[in-house]
């Protein structure tokens, strides 16, 4: 069965005039069971995880700073979110998310979150909306507790994971594969294990060409025994952030192509949803549900 982790507090809400779109962390979850693409059952709640697994990648002044919400202010600024004590927590249970969904994915294949994806978070800073990088937490849960060695990070969001890439940048154990936008943010990018830039307005037939020839050979090549997918949808021509001009059946054969692979080769995968920025939910809501009805079509 496909499991995704999902908790109320995902939407959690923010001040009036702020620009993240929160609301599709409610209405996602709604429009899956709303169609049938899912039951309630397919549905878990994650929590507050033990902070040693936080730890193992993000420094311990950085989170206790977080925790006593004594983040300077500069700093705080790059997170752009009003921080609280609730978005901390909701930080943190995403990460939990991501963690008990590679346990799913270990046991049935492919697992999702139906946030995370927050791969601007640094070691030891926040940037863009991003304060706990919930992959690389994951990543490094399941080397610990499930003796997984080799991991392939596959992040397919518009933007760099600059974070991820940090994180694992001494690290032969996590390969991190990033395809974004050579002109979106972040402007000064932090080098990932292979980074693929992607020129303005590049389009579906090669996007999906440039993809379709890496992922295979990459995989034969590291060999990982589990992968993380960020699935982001901010590859869309629709996008404000996202300067590629991808259409919302490439984003589709994009993930397609991603759980099909990891299918065929039997590695479990884990999905976290990254951005999307559509200034038409409907666009932001049908991307992302995409990447779920893949999933129930492939494995289930
Ligand atoms: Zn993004």
């Amino acid at each position: 069965m496909l499991k995704i982790a999902y908790h109320p507090i995902f939407k959690h809400p923010l001040p009036d005039g702020h620009r993240f779109p929160m609301e599709k962390y409610d209405l996602l979850p709604k429009q899956l069971l709303h169609e049938g693409t899912c039951t309630k059952e397919n549905f878990f709640e994650p929590e507050l995880p033990e902070i040693s697994n936080i730890l193992t990648v993000h420094s311990q002044e950085y989170v206790n700073n977080l925790l006593s919400l004594t983040i300077e202010k500069r700093a705080a600024r790059k997170i752009g979110f009003p921080l609280s004590k609730e978005l901390i927590q909701r930080e943190l249970i995403i990460a939990d998310g991501t963690m008990k969904g590679c346990d799913y994915a270990l046991e049935h294949g492919v697992a999702m979150n139906i946030a995370g994806g927050t791969h601007h978070a640094y070691s030891s800073h926040g940037e863009a909306f991003c304060l706990l990088n919930d992959q690389a937490i994951a990543a490094r849960y399941i080397q610990k507790e499930k003796g997984i060695k080799k991991i392939l990070i596959v992040d397919l969001d518009v933007h760099q994971g600059n974070g991820t890439a940090e994180i694992f940048q001494n690290d032969a154990s996590v390969f991190t594969f990033s395809m974004h936008g050579k002109n979106n943010y972040p402007f000064r990018k932090e080098i990932s294990d292979l980074d693929i830039e992607l020129a303005d307005q590049t389009g579906d037939k090669e996007y999906l060409k440039i993809l379709k020839q890496i992922l295979p050979e990459l995989i034969e090549k590291e060999k990982p025994e589990f992968i993380f997918f960020l699935s982001g949808v901010d590859i869309l021509s629709t996008d404000k952030l996202g300067k590629l001009g991808c259409s919302i059946d490439a984003c589709k054969d994009r993930d397609r192509f991603v759980l099909q692979t990891c299918h065929d080769l039997k590695i479990p995968v884990q999905v976290s949803m990254g951005g999307g920025y559509s200034p038409n939910i409907k666009i932001i809501l049908e991307a992302h549900a995409n990447t779920f009805r893949m999933a129930q079509k492939i494995y289930f």
